[in-house]
């Protein structure tokens, strides 16, 4: 096991991989720009480092300098979190190159997985079936015309390069593909510093379901179960569950096998996260993988007892997985609510602002994963997510009652926050069925509408 590890991250991610460090008893340090000099990962972490001003570029993303905090503090590993530099295969190469440990996969599988349009053909060639669409990237609007024509509309412009749901355009019919390419090349462009396309079948009404995948250097290959991630704005997710309401369970189990086979395939190592598409038949077809954390992975820890973060620094150091796929169990219902600093009732608008009053739901089957505290102030420089609500129960209707209660408890004021649009999905009637599709937010708007003042869970 590593002695010391370094955080290349901030926020709820950072703090939660800090705790993973010291349940394993590795030391940490954190790196931060001046920004968040005074927050929590920083003040819990055995050492800190400032690696520079607000802006990212300089910062969380300045490879250069979180080298030289790692070799300054003589750390051996390099947790990247999730977004930021954690599927860069630049940064992977480097930190080994520099004769450190990389917490992730090897740098080729994130350079094959990162390109969406290589992805598509490396995981077809692995078994896994995709949607109908181009076979690779499109080099311009008369190309993407004919494929379109032969796979039939809507079809979906993808950046080969995105992440974070930008870059996306949903193409209704032909005389509007040529508009829409130049748009969202110049999106991915300005986004991603790559203005590649691929095309692929616009499926209507689909889910978006998620398999856990943790693999080590030795061919063992698990998956975790699966993750319904449906509910989202702006192609983001707000809420998720394990299990998935929409499947049966030896349906998922079969999705979670085939899932398994072909990152055996692939040589993977790692945790990472195949997305998949379901349509209204219960057919899936690869969508991407992330080779990283997911922002939701505790759900899948609740479910499963697994610890995610522990078992990534425990694979990149090199152990063989303890358990095989037989000793994997599931145990009842977990949901992941993401309070954001969002306003909803403004198309869920980023906020900024000083957290005041503050106190959080707890009690039976409740987790918490989050940085902030009371006066701490929400710079806008970095994304919007202040806390995310774990629950769990034996059965989907305990797992959704206790966040209800949860979110009724939370006080978080001087902000506006998603929590009063959480606390009406979860009484709402589809949410509550379990029947809902990646449209919920858009077909559920008036659960954006300002509410009476009842107290729900958040004020500003
Ligand atoms: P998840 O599937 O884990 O929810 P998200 O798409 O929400 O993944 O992204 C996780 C985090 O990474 C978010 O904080 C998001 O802002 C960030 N992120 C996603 N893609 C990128 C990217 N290309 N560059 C920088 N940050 C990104
Ligand atoms: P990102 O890299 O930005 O996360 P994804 O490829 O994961 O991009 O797609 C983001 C979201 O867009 C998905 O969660 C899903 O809701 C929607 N989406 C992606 N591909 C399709 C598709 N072919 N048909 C319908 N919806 C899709
Ligand atoms: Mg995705």
């Amino acid at each position: 096991m590593f002695n010391k590890i370094l955080i290349a991250n901030r926020g709820e991610i950072a703090l939660r991989v800090i705790r993973a460090c010291q349940e394993l008893g590795v030391s940490t340090v954190a790196v931060h720009s001046t920004a968040d000099a005074d927050t929590v990962p920083v003040s819990v972490a055995d050492e800190s480092v400032c690696i520079g001003p607000p802006q990212v570029t300089k910062s969380y993303l300045n490879m250069h300098a979180i080298l030289t905090a790692a070799k300054l503090t003589g750390a051996e590993a390099i947790h990247p979190g999730y977004g930021f530099l954690a599927e860069n295969e630049t940064f992977a190469r480097l930190v080994r190159n520099s004769g450190l440990v990389f917490i992730g996969p090897s740098a080729d599988h994130i350079a094959r997985m990162g390109q969406k349009a290589e992805a598509r053909k490396t995981m077809k060639e692995a078994g896994l079936p995709i949607l109908p669409g181009s076979a690779d990237m499109v080099k311009d609007g008369d190309e993407a015309k004919r494929i379109a024509a032969d796979i039939g509309y809507p079809v979906l412009l993808k950046a080969a390069y995105g992440g974070g749901g930008r870059g996306m355009r949903v193409v209704a019919k032909e005389e509007d593909l040529g508009p829409a390419f130049a748009q969202a090349a110049a999106e991915a462009m300005n986004a991603f510093g790559d203005g590649s396309l691929y095309l692929e079948k616009f499926i209507e009404r689909p889910h978006h379901i998620e398999i856990q995948i943790l693999a080590d250097q030795r061919g063992g290959v698990v998956h975790l179960g699966e993750r319904e991630c449906s509910i989202q704005r702006r192609h983001q997710k707000l809420i998720e569950e394990s299990p998935s309401p929409f499947l049966a369970r030896d349906r998922a189990l079969q999705i979670c096998e085939t899932v398994r086979q072909a990152i055996a395939r692939i040589g993977y190592e790692g945790a990472g996260t195949v997305e998949l598409i379901v349509d209204e038949n219960r057919r899936f077809y690869f969508m991407e993988m992330n080779t990283r954390l997911q922002v939701e992975h505790p759900i899948t820890e609740e479910i499963t007892g697994i610890d995610i973060v522990k078992e990534q620094i425990r694979i990149a150091s090199g152990q063989p997985l303890r358990f095989r796929q037989d000793d994997v169990t599931f145990r009842g219902h977990s949901i992941e609510c993401r309070a954001l600093a969002e306003d909803a009732t403004l198309d869920f608008r980023p906020c900024t602002g000083t957290i005041q009053n503050l106190h959080f739901g707890l009690g039976p089957g409740i987790r918490v994963e989050t940085h902030i505290y009371s006066g701490y102030q929400i710079p806008a420089t970095y994304d919007s997510l202040l806390a995310k609500f774990i629950s769990w129960g034996l059965t989907r209707a305990e797992s959704i009652s206790r966040m209800r209660r949860a979110i009724r408890e939370t006080v978080i004021e001087g902000l506006p926050t998603t929590l009063p649009w959480h606390s009406q999905v979860l009484v709402e009637p589809d949410f509550v069925r379990g029947t809902y599709t990646t449209h919920y937010v858009a077909e559920h708007r008036r659960l954006q509408d300002p509410a009476p003042a009842t107290g729900a869970g958040s004020g500003s």
